[in-house]
């Protein structure tokens, strides 16, 4: 939302009072900043402890190989998940890919995904979304007014590769995310992804199909699943290496001719336009400060260099238009209804039924235990 408070930027980042929740010391550093620096040491490693994390993992992985494949990799064709995919080849594991077809990958991002599996031999598993009901899903949290509509397609992944998991008999999942390039997201520029309840009440509210084919996971199941371990075992395999986004990027180049999209998630046509339109026109936020402030942190950039980076516009010459013209088309809207739908004032997802109380709850449950 916007902020009427002073404006302000961190000394170090490039994260600024856009983000509402965001607070200084007294010497002006932000607390994504002084948090990551108790953190980011977790994830430091010498050449040996980064080759024994991966023996281990590699150990783990393949003792408990039951079927075919000994684990599952998503891959969206991004940096982090190609460069998961690629490590699992140097670590000489048969992945099962699993690649999300929600009707908005860029070719780009096909071509980049084809070019890995081919070269490593990979099995590649691709689900294709059911696009009519995809669209009015999407159309209807459009209409809402809310911040988070890519937690639609991050639901669906999640539940995808759950229920992939479960029908090949595979352990382990092998996850693209990662604390380095990824961390110091502020809450308010997302949601939940597992809080069906708020997809289900929104699509009640402003849908015109009722939910069938879209692939769901409840709050409940996702929680007790991850408790027992039923969900399997997720493994966040950059997060034991020296993981950084322009040292993958090199990498993909040379090894698989892989090809850079020009921004974080923009291997999706609509990830773009949700990150370079939507999020900055409709609410002020600029997720490109919080990769950048991730790189910073990480050492890979200069502030200098993030706020060159960030002085360049979203969109050059005629994209935009493009985009917005094929957007709207996409999803039937008319100019006049998106129009009013990029003014009208900001919704909170809480507006509508959540799950919110059953995290509420679980969060009080662990910090009891712990106690
Ligand atoms: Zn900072």
């Amino acid at each position: 939302m916007k902020s009427n408070k002073e404006y302000k930027q961190c000394v170090k980042c490039v994260m600024d009072t856009t983000d509402p929740d965001i607070t200084f010391n007294n010497f002006n550093v932000c607390n994504y900043c002084i948090e990551a620096e108790a953190n980011i040491v977790h994830f430091k490693f010498t050449k040996e402890e980064e080759k024994q994390n991966i023996e281990k993992l590699k150990i783990d992985i393949l003792r408990d190989q039951k079927g075919k494949y000994d684990c599952v990799v998503g891959l969206s064709g991004g940096v982090d998940s190609s460069y998961v995919a690629y490590l699992a080849k140097e670590m000489g594991l048969n992945p099962l890919c699993v690649h999300f077809d929600n009707g908005w990958n860029s070719e780009l991002a096909v071509s980049n995904i084809k070019k890995i599996v081919d070269k490593c031999g990979f099995d590649l598993e691709t689900y294709v979304i059911d696009w009519p009901e995809f669209k009015d899903l999407q159309r209807s949290f459009f209409k809402a007014g809310v911040v988070d509509i890519e937690m639609l397609s991050d639901h669906a992944i999640m539940a995808t590769m759950f229920s992939l998991r479960k029908k090949h008999n595979i352990k382990y999942i092998l996850s693209g995310s990662n604390y380095v390039t990824e961390h110091g997201m502020p809450l308010s520029w997302l949601w939940r992804k597992q809080d069906l309840t708020n997809i289900k009440g929104i699509q009640k509210k402003f849908g015109t199909k009722k939910i069938k084919n879209f692939p769901t996971m409840n709050s409940v199941q996702y929680q007790i699943s991850r408790l027992f371990g039923l969900g399997g075992v997720y493994i966040e395999l950059l997060n034991n290496i020296n993981y950084s986004k322009e040292g993958a990027m090199k990498v993909l180049e040379k090894e698989f001719g892989w090809q850079y999209y020009g921004g974080k998630h923009y291997e999706s046509v609509f990830t773009k336009f949700y990150q370079a339109y939507y999020l900055p026109e409709k609410f002020g936020f600029d997720k490109r400060k919080v990769h950048l402030s991730a790189q910073i942190r990480n050492e890979e950039i200069s502030k200098e260099d993030a706020l060159i980076e960030l002085e360049k516009p979203f969109y050059s010459g005629i994209e935009l238009k493009n985009d917005l013209e094929y957007v709207l088309k996409k999803l039937s809207f008319t100019n006049e209804e998106f129009e009013k739908i990029m003014k009208d004032e900001p919704k909170s997802h809480l507006d509508y039924p959540s799950d919110e109380w059953i995290f509420k709850l679980w969060r009080k449950g662990r910090a009891i235990l712990k106690k």
